[in-house]
């Protein structure tokens, strides 16, 4: 269970350089303890690490791992790389879809870096299909995200949607203004550690919310996707579905890299879209430990791979 404890634990624990240099010595060599929700350091890796998934029908989208970089050059790197991966995909015939974050492409620089970055990107996937998601990031971006997604629709990226959190109290508006533009939404509950002031605490509110903007998105969205690992979710998405005589192409539910396999299958089975997030990089720490955030339980993992079986 997602709770603030052990999101605020596992975020103070994420900007210890120890911690990351340590966990960056045995995280990702063959069969460490990383590779259960990192699919490599590289593009080709990563792509190696998911050929299996068309066959079994899993959707998948391609994220380079990488946030609150600090200039051009960084930014730049970060665009460049890819501009790299929609040509690797292009190449492998793998479906086009990719996810990114905004402090990745010079956010934190200026809010026009990120901009003119996104559009560097956005003009080669828009010619070669690509559907692009700008990742959500914790809440102080969450209005500039909002306006760059706003932005580049004005400049006529049509293949460019985004994400809302529902632990966030905002959430309902923000979905009804990208509803009104037209643009896809991820539901997600919320990865990061948030002030009382800005989003709720408690996980039954934040469950509630994520229920009440789910039946929003299923009746006025634009095939929205549900990502969560969560079975009542999960339930109660099918539920409201039925309920509406919604078919299951409306929507598509999403699961990260690692994660609930099981359920990935099961859903796939009953005839459902699922979308795997499947992400690849060097810079994986926070990534990682935002994964053991939302499940302490993941730590055992940690340790097995470190110190080899019990
Ligand atoms: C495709 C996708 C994209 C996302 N993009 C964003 C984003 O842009 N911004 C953002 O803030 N958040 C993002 N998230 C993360 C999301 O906000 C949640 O933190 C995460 O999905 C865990 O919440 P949950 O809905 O699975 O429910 P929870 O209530 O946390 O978990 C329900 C059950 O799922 C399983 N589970 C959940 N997490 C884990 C885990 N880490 N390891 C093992 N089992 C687990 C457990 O069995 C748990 O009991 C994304 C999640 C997905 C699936």
């Amino acid at each position: 269970m997602i709770d603030a404890t052990s999101k605020a634990l596992f975020h103070s624990l994420a900007q210890i350089d120890l911690l990351r240099r340590l966990a960056s010595r045995y995280g990702m060599r063959p069969g460490g303890f990383a590779r259960r929700f990192i699919a490599g350091e590289s593009v080709e890796e990563a792509l190696a690490a998911v050929a299996d998934l068309p066959a079994r029908q899993l959707r998948l989208t391609l994220d380079y791992l990488g946030e609150s970089v600090g200039s051009f050059a960084e930014a730049s790197e970060a665009t460049a790389e890819y501009l790299r991966i929609i040509e690797a995909i292009v190449q492998s015939g793998v479906e086009r879809n990719i996810s990114l974050k905004l402090t990745q492409l010079g956010l934190d620089v200026d809010r026009a870096t990120a901009v003119d970055n996104m559009r560097r990107i956005l003009d080669v996937a828009d010619e070669h299909g690509f559907f692009v998601r700008i990742d959500m990031e914790n809440s102080p971006y969450t209005d500039r995200t909002l306006q760059v997604l706003e932005t580049l629709w004005q400049q006529g990226h049509r293949s460019v949607g985004t994400v809302i959190q529902s632990c966030l109290v905002r959430s309902p508006q923000d979905v009804r203004r990208l509803t009104a533009l037209g643009a896809r939404v991820r539901l997600v509950k919320g990865a990061y550690k948030e002030p009382k002031a800005v989003a709720f605490q408690d996980k039954a509110q934040v469950d509630a919310a994520f229920i009440e903007l789910m039946r929003e998105l299923l009746d006025h969205g634009h095939f929205p996707a549900i990502a969560t690992h969560d079975p009542d979710m999960i339930q109660a998405t099918q539920k409201y579905a039925s309920e509406r005589g919604y078919a299951p192409d409306r929507f598509e539910f999403q699961m990260l890299y690692g994660i609930r396999r099981d359920l990935q299958t099961s859903l796939v089975d009953q005839g459902y879209g699922v979308r795997v997030y499947v992400p690849y990089g060097k810079q994986w720490f926070p990534y990682f430990m935002r994964r053991l955030g939302e499940r302490p339980a993941n730590v055992a993992f940690v340790i097995k791979g470190i110190f080899g079986e019990a």
